[in-house]
C-alpha cells in the first residue's frame, strides 16, 4: 500500500471509531473530507468495505434505515431512537444469548446474533413527556 492510500484508510477507520455514534457511510465521507477536503466519494465507501473485510469495523443494517458503521467489532446489540435516530450500544453484561439454547435444542446452528432494540433513547422519552 502507498503511504497514501494508508493515510486514506487510517482517516475512515477514524471516523468510525471517532465518536462511536454508528455513522452511516455519507456521515463517514463528511468527516473524512474535513481532513482529507479531496478525497472522493467512492474512495471513502472502498475503504469502508474494505475495513469491513479485515474486521476492522462492522455494519449495523437496520430495517427501513441507512446502513451504520461500527468500530466495536464484537458481538453486541444496538438500541435506536425512533425520536433522534440515535443508535446506541447496548452492553450484554454476561454474555447470556435468550433463546438460544431452545433453538440448539431444535437443530439450529447459531453462527451469530444481532438483536437490535427500536424506541426511545432517555432523553427523547422525557421531551415526549414534557410535550
Ligand atoms: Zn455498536
Amino acid at each position: 500500500m502507498t503511504v497514501r492510500t494508508t493515510r486514506q484508510l487510517g482517516a475512515v477507520l477514524e471516523a468510525v471509531n471517532l465518536r462511536r455514534d454508528h455513522p452511516t457511510a455519507q456521515e463517514v465521507y463528511a468527516r473524512v473530507r474535513q481532513r482529507l477536503p479531496r478525497i472522493s466519494r467512492g474512495t471513502v465507501y472502498r475503504n469502508l468495505s474494505k475495513l469491513q473485510q479485515q474486521r476492522q469495523i462492522r455494519i449495523v443494517r437496520l430495517a427501513g434505515r441507512p446502513a451504520r458503521y461500527d468500530a466495536v467489532v464484537h458481538e453486541h446489540d444496538h438500541f435506536v431512537c425512533e425520536g433522534c435516530s440515535a443508535v446506541e450500544d447496548l452492553v450484554t453484561g454476561n454474555g447470556r444469548h435468550p433463546g438460544a439454547v431452545d433453538l440448539r435444542a431444535s437443530g439450529y446452528v447459531l453462527r451469530r446474533r444481532s438483536i437490535t432494540y427500536f424506541g426511545l433513547c432517555p432523553r427523547c422519552a422525557l421531551c415526549a413527556k414534557e410535550g
